[in-house]
């Protein structure tokens, strides 16, 4: 079989690669703390369970329209524009399965070779793959440790060209847990009304800020008109497995996304649609009781890590990834990555598969009980010292 060129640029998310592998370990009786994949290790509430249950018994298992149920697209207009403070029309939602596609479809439609676009890095390895597939060219901005994994504005304003066709940011971030301050949207909102550059804002984590509240690109001036917001409830609601993501977009927009929603997936599961209405709808408590959890669990693990000779991190703003510095430790990010696995029985992800920046870090996600959590510290630690300079 011979296949598209294409293929050979298209780029992948290790966590799933290095989950299989852990299981692989587990299965030949070794024990494993997974700190790799990135999501909640909480329930969906209940009630959110229910009303998928009657959403099915009430005949939810049909086709629906490509940019979703109208209901849907309504409450997340209403949600999103009193989050971000802003009047929206249901117009410029489009439901997907999962928010992942948002950004497939977003890329789609904007980028084609020769164009760039510029991504954070270390960033969610998508971006970087999906920019590559597309045929435009990735121009990182880099997100350093000594800024608290913000970026640096003036460093963004140098790496606009006419040839620029997307800015994508996201906060709080992952692999970092960094978060970008007010301060730096606003700048950033200039520079793309100036430019004429529209901005895809990966609020994913939106929900998941640890002080105050999340500080959305959207607020600012021009942004109606060249913000793009992702979002969805894969993360907020604990429900990764359901595949249910938006995207909140300029009208124009909006009819090219669904179009390709038309061409590659129809529709995303009605029932679905209907279980994330009664997410949007319903109590929020069980998000600010998980919240809560992380937060006990990243005091720990970041303080944990802290205490370890030779290694250093930074205290996460958000989401719920802890990202340290290894530079004091004698292997790749790659190396330590696999040795924490193999040996200690850590299952983490190297710095690098979130790009070149990423290079010197680790990615653990704190989404694990806090016996696990302690007992993942134990042996991070020796690993550590097993390659201390
Ligand atoms: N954006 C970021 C930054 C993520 O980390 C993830 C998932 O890990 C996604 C988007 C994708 O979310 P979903 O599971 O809803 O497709």
């Amino acid at each position: 079989m011979q296949f598209a060129e294409r293929m050979s640029l298209l780029g992948t998310e290790t966590a799933f690669e290095v989950l299989v592998k852990a299981r692989a370990l587990e299965a030949k009786g070794k024990d494993v703390v997974h700190l790799e994949i990135g999501e909640p290790d909480f329930d969906t509430p209940k009630h959110i369970i229910e009303a998928a249950k009657d959403a099915l018994d009430q005949g939810y298992t049909h086709y629906g329209p490509s940019a979703g149920l109208p209901e849907l697209r309504e409450a997340i207009a209403h949600d999103v524009g009193r989050s971000r403070g802003i009047p929206l029309r249901p117009e410029q939602v489009v439901v997907t399965p999962g928010a992942k596609p948002i950004m497939f479809y977003v890329l789609l439609a904007l980028a084609q070779p020769g164009d760039e676009v510029i991504y954070p890095n270390p960033g969610f390895p998508i971006y970087e793959s999906v920019i590559r597939f597309v045929g435009a060219r990735p121009v990182p901005i880099p997100l350093r440790e000594e800024r608290q994994f913000s970026l640096d504005v003036n460093e963004l304003r140098d790496l606009i060209t006419e040839r620029t066709r997307l800015i994508i940011i996201n906060s709080p971030q992952n692999p970092t847990g960094g978060v970008l301050p007010s301060e730096d949207l606003q700048i950033i909102a200039e520079i793309a009304v100036q430019h004429g550059i529209p901005v895809l804002a990966d609020e994913i984590y939106s929900r998941m800020v640890y002080e105050g509240e999340a500080q959305r690109i959207m607020v600012y001036d021009g942004m109606a008109d060249w913000g793009i917001i992702l979002d969805g409830v894969s993360k907020t609601y604990a429900m990764t497995g359901w595949r249910l993501g938006y995207g909140v977009m300029p009208e124009p927009l909006a009819v090219h996304v669904t179009r390709l929603m038309t061409n590659s997936n129809s529709c995303t599961a009605a029932f679905t649609q209907r279980a994330a209405l009664a997410a949007l709808h319903g109590p929020q408590e069980p998000v600010d009781t998980m919240m809560a959890e992380f937060r006990r669990r990243r005091d720990v693990f970041v303080e944990g890590l802290n205490t370890v000779p030779g290694l250093h991190c930074t205290m996460p703003k958000g989401a719920f990834y802890a990202f340290p510095n290894i530079s004091e430790v004698s292997a790749s990010s790659q190396e330590f990555a696999n040795y924490l696995l193999q040996e200690g029985g850590v299952a983490a992800l190297a710095g690098k598969d979130f790009g070149t920046y990423g290079e010197g870090y680790v990615r653990f996600s704190y989404a694990n009980s806090l016996t696990n959590l302690r007992k993942a510290l134990e042996r991070i630690a020796d690993c550590v010292e097993k390659f201390k300079r």
